[in-house]
Parts: C-alpha cells; sequence; structure tokens
C-alpha cells in the first residue's frame, strides 16, 4: 500500500531498527517503547487488522506466532515471560492500519490492560 508507514518501513522508505526479516515477514522495534523490548511483528502484506487475518496465507500466520518466542528468547525475556497484543479498530487502540503483533517484555505487566 502507497501510504502505509509499516509498508514504507518494509520497502525502506522509512527507516526502522530491524530485528528480524523473512520474504513474509517483517520485525522491528516500536519508535515509543512502552517496555524495555517492545518489538512490532508484520506481514509483509498489506493487511488493515486482525479482522482481515481471513486473507492472510495460513503459512504466514504460523510464521508469526513460530517466530514469537525466538525472538523472546533471543531478547531475553522467554523465561521471566512477555506479552503479545494486537489492537484491533478503534476502540482497540490501532493506530496504523497494518496488521501488526506487539512482543513487550522486561517489565512486569500489569492486568487488566488500559
Ligand atoms: P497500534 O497503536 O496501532 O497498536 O500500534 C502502532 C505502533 O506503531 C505504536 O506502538 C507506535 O509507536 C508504532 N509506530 C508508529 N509509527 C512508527 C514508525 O514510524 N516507526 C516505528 N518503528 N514504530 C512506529
Ligand atoms: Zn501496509
Amino acid at each position: 500500500m502507497e501510504n502505509c508507514i509499516f509498508c514504507k518501513i518494509i520497502r525502506g522508505e522509512i527507516p526502522a531498527k530491524k530485528e528480524y526479516e523473512s520474504d513474509s515477514i517483517f520485525v522491528f522495534h516500536d519508535i515509543t517503547p512502552q517496555a524495555p523490548i517492545h518489538l512490532l511483528i508484520i506481514p509483509k502484506t498489506h493487511i488493515t487488522s486482525m479482522n482481515e487475518i481471513g486473507n492472510l496465507d495460513p503459512k504466514v500466520t504460523n510464521e508469526i506466532f513460530q517466530v514469537i518466542p525466538k525472538l523472546a528468547e533471543k531478547n531475553g525475556i522467554l523465561e521471566k515471560g512477555y506479552r503479545v497484543v494486537n489492537n484491533c479498530g478503534n476502540y482497540g487502540g490501532q493506530t496504523v492500519g497494518h496488521l501488526h503483533f506487539h512482543l513487550l517484555g522486561g517489565r512486569h505487566m500489569v492486568w487488566p490492560p488500559g
């Protein structure tokens, strides 16, 4: 998508601190980290939100979730624990319209979230 900021990050048109990349997914550090570790995991295909997950190749959905514990291990948060978040739509607090999963760790999370 032409004007999507995450598509621009994938294309290298907006700089981002890349953590991991495959043919199908891209992982980078959130520009406004909410925890000592705050990664964003995105499919390279432009999918607007969780509502459209049915449009994503299930292999890619699987890859996203399989890579999460690997990223957690690499970042030293596997044992202590971490949180995976998807904000969907207005009430969900979504601000970027390209499906993404937050991986947050390095501090004790609270519940319920805000
Ligand atoms: P959402 O609020 O949609 O769940 O999450 C969007 C996330 O993208 C936010 O945590 C925000 O800080 C992050 N973000 C927005 N613009 C940029 C950017 O240009 N670069 C990076 N690295 N993160 C961004
Ligand atoms: Zn996009």
